[in-house]
């Protein structure tokens, strides 16, 4: 072993181990979950890279999971022999918050302090590693990359700063050794030293992982101790006693069984692993293809959308398998950009283990697998609406800005698309309605539907141009997402009535009225010909026309678009993009 160096954390990091070393958050045995979790991961990236000829010297030959416990000491370890982590890796990934390292997180993450109530953080964000200290109080991690010679022993007790040293025997993969907090530091901490105990956590979270997950026999761990991986020639000795390991899961993949067979804390948990969200999903969906082009998948649909779900580097997409095998993350093309929130698994059964995301953009299988389980995602949003409205609501709030992207570009499941939106409207201040709550409210003789763009509900119930549809009591839709002013164009009409924005052209509102007020408006029109005359010569600047109006009650005027012209926002908008 040569020098051991001590580092300090990053600020954030250290907020969230003080907030996990004292959490409340009352289920503690996830941490095997995301301990198991990563190495899963770890496994994974070393077999593809081994069947890409791209980790020379790797061992692929048992990948499993072990855990190892040991009560005398009260130590538990995760052991894989995966990919690893280089000594530089080691202080990038786990000095950090990886996955959770932004700015947005580190907010919440005072915020939530500052009102004592940061436990629900740590089901929002799932942090992974860290959540080893709700149990433990010192980590030690000792890890060898697949392929080079040195190894890594990264320790902490959680307060502040790491240790990271070089070490030239280890094992490859990953060993995580947790030393555990005493059994009656707190009510909600089991016994992770019970063999009974790890056999359950193991089946309910972590059951379908593809890797065995293996219980060291008790007597073969013997006094190696917790923290250090079983050394090479340690096993001869008690070899002919100890009873082969156990393996703790099924490892079958949930999207190869039949629905009834399968729980839905299964899939949540399935869930959970792929999409490292601590929260349940809102809807499962499944979907089994046969034929010449055979693939299974399983989509689920979150219940809180990211943060980050609208950066340019947002990484989307769905895992995508090939016969059981993980070959990519994050796999683009198989959904849409405006269905870029669904996290899950398609395992297609005729790919080649090399195919690129290069070669799957311009698949024609993928292509037709793309559009697939697009119509499946949004007939599920449409079921939804009517067997679980509660869920369609919480859908539409987290996502429905994103799911209207796809008005635009997506043509094949317009109608759909459009059936399933819902949009804030002036017949309420907090329920928002579909179009087809629109049509069947509509006044005779009514033709459009009636919509104003804006930035807030507020500004746009304020707009001069909204005086006359309150007046005549003529619903208005109150579109505020950057998106609305694009597809409104786009789409055009909803089941045979255009949509039309009050802020452009002229207004005709119908009604029984109207042939009193089209006499009315003439008569007004000779009366006012020279003060409109007037004023379009003192106007001719700055606009195209004076006209008198018929959409005011209060306000002395306002401006208005052509009905081809773009809205003002969104002539700021290209403005603003240089156009
Ligand atoms: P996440 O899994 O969401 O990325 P974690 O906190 O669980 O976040 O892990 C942080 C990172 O540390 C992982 O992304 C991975 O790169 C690395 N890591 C953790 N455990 C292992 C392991 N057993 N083998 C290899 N790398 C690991
Ligand atoms: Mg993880």
């Amino acid at each position: 072993t040569m020098s051991t160096e001590t580092f300090e954390f990053q600020v954030e990091a250290r907020q969230l181990l003080q907030l996990m070393i004292h959490s409340v958050y009352s289920n503690k045995d996830v941490f095997l979950r995301e301990l198991v979790s990563n190495a899963s991961d770890a496994l994974d990236k070393l077999r593809l890279a081994a069947l890409r000829d791209d980790a020379p010297g790797a061992d692929v030959s048992d990948l499993h999971i072990e855990i190892d416990i040991d009560a005398e000491s009260r130590t538990l370890t995760v052991r894989d022999n995966g990919i690893g982590m280089s000594y530089d890796e080691v202080g990038r990934l786990i000095g950090t918050i990886a996955n959770s390292g932004t700015a947005k997180f580190a907010q919440e993450l005072r915020e939530a302090q500052e009102e004592a109530g940061a436990e629900g953080l740590i089901g929002q964000f799932g942090v992974g590693f860290y959540s080893g200290f709700m149990v433990a109080d010192e980590m030690t991690l000792l890890t060898r990359r697949a392929g080079e010679n040195h190894g890594t022993r990264w320790s902490s007790r959680g307060e502040g700063t790491y240790t990271l040293a070089r070490v030239d025997d280890a094992p490859q993969g990953t060993s995580v050794t947790l030393h555990l907090k005493p059994a009656d530091a707190d009510d909600q901490l089991h016994d992770y030293t019970a063999e009974w105990t790890i056999r359950e956590i193991v089946k309910r979270y972590s059951d379908f992982i593809t890797w065995p997950i293996r219980l060291v026999p008790k007597a073969a761990s013997g006094d190696t101790g917790g923290e250090d991986a079983a050394q090479d020639g340690d096993a001869p000795e008690s070899a002919g006693t100890a009873s082969a390991p156990e393996t703790l899961n099924s490892m079958k993949a949930l999207w190869a069984r039949s629905r009834d067979e399968v729980s839905d804390d299964e899939y949540h948990e399935l869930y959970k692993h792929i999409s490292h969200d601590w929260r349940e999903p809102l809807e499962t969906v499944r979907l089994q293809a046969e034929g010449t082009f055979e693939y299974q998948a399983l989509l689920f649909l979150p219940s809180h959308a990211p943060h980050d779900l609208y950066n340019q580097n947002y990484q989307r997409g769905v895992q995508l398998y090939v016969k059981r095998v993980f070959i990519m993350d994050d796999c683009e093309a198989l959904l849409p950009p405006y269905l870029r929130f669904v996290k899950g698994v398609v395992d297609a059964a005729d790919l080649s283990l090399n195919v690129s995301r290069e070669i799957l953009q311009q698949d024609r299988h993928i292509r037709m697998m793309q559009r697939r389980l697009t119509k499946k995602v949004v007939s599920t949003v449409k079921d939804m609406m009517t067997s679980a409205p509660d869920r369609y609501a919480t859908f539409w709030r987290e996502f429905g800005a994103v799911l209207k992207e796809g008005l635009l570009s997506d043509s094949d499941n317009r109608d759909t698309l459009l059936a399933v939106s819902s949009f804030a409207t002036t017949h309420s201040e907090d329920e928002p309605t579909t179009l087809k709550g629109y049509l069947e409210r509509m006044k005779d003789g009514q033709e459009a539907v009636y919509y104003l763009t804006g930035e807030s509900r507020q500004s746009i119930e304020n707009s001069p141009h909204m005086e006359a549809f309150r007046a005549k009591g003529i619903e208005v839709l109150l579109l505020t997402d950057p998106v609305d002013e694009v597809w409104v164009d786009a789409v055009g009409e909803f089941e045979g009535k255009p949509l039309r924005s009050v802020a452009k052209g002229e207004v005709h509102l119908g009604g029984q009225d109207d042939e009193k007020a089209d006499a009315e408006r003439e008569k007004q029109g000779e009366e006012f010909a020279g003060l409109v005359g007037w004023m379009k010569e003192q106007l001719a600047e700055e606009v195209k026309e004076v006209r008198l109006s018929s959409r005011l009650t209060v306000s002395p005027a306002c401006i208005v678009s052509d009905a081809h012209d773009l809205t003002p926002a969104l002539e700021n908008m290209y403005r603003a993009m240089g156009q």
